[in-house]
């Protein structure tokens, strides 16, 4: 089945300025872009008045657990990949009981009593099934540390710090594309620097990213960005700021 989107503002998403043209669609992939000859048995979209461009990639979403059902508001409004697992908040590694998860997560995921993966891999797998979007997730800090120590607070012994080690280790091989803190939240707000600095070298390592929901974003803003850029610098993990405001 071929599908042709034409005479549409073409923004190919690469910066340049929106130019007149068509698009074809063969199958699941965009065959041409721009001007060309058609093929006669085709579908036509008229664009006329419309733009045309790439789906739009959510890099900060908290839709972990919606983007497994056939929801459509996001995709309604150009979206079509979330990054999800933000803030420190993942749905996996869920302990075998997965309660203290759901306890710590489900104000921010809006979850039910139902949910809980035991691996990023068990999660992807599942949201590649999405009907809708397609997902990359972070694996997040606090749900690590649910995972190795419940909602304990404070510094972890050096076997459970070895088992937060292996299980990011885990997540990223098994398809997480990074690390997500939220220092402004329990039990991770609790953790020394010296445990997000081993993290963090674990995920340059990886090559993948490092996103924080940092301590503060009101008076202790320009401290908290300190501290990020200097894990950042000493461990050579790439860093993104979560909404990154002042807020007082
Ligand atoms: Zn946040």
């Amino acid at each position: 089945m071929s599908l042709l989107l034409r005479n549409g503002v073409l923004i190919d998403g690469a910066g340049r300025d929106g130019r007149r043209g068509d698009v074809l669609v063969v199958g699941e992939g965009i065959a041409e872009v721009g001007l060309f000859r058609p093929p006669e048995d085709v579908r036509v979209i008229d664009c006329t008045g419309w733009v045309v461009s790439p789906g739009f990639i959510d890099a900060h979403s908290h839709s972990d657990l919606q983007v497994l059902e056939d929801r459509r508001e996001k995709v309604r409004q150009g979206v079509t990949t979330e990054v999800v697992g933000n803030c420190g908040f993942s749905p996996y590694p869920a302990p075998e009981d997965p309660r203290p998860l759901r306890a710590f997560a489900n104000g921010i995921f809006c979850g039910d009593e139902n949910w809980g993966w035991p691996s990023a891999k068990a999660y992807l797998e599942a949201a590649a099934r999405s009907p809708v979007v397609n997902v990359a997730s972070l694996v997040g800090h606090g749900s690590l540390r649910i995972a190795v120590a419940g909602h304990r607070l404070g510094p972890l012994t050096a076997r459970e710090t070895d088992r937060l080690e292996g299980l990011l280790e885990e997540a990223l091989a098994g398809g997480a594309c990074g690390l997500s803190t939220g220092l402004m939240y329990a039990p991770g707000s609790s953790a020394p620097p010296k445990e997000l600095e081993r993290l963090c070298r674990i995920v340059a390592r990886h090559e993948k990213i490092y996103a924080t929901h940092m301590r503060s974003y009101a008076s202790g803003l320009l401290a908290a960005v300190d501290e990020q850029l200097e894990l950042a610098r000493r461990t050579g993990c790439r860093l993104q700021i979560s909404h990154f405001q002042a807020a007082a």
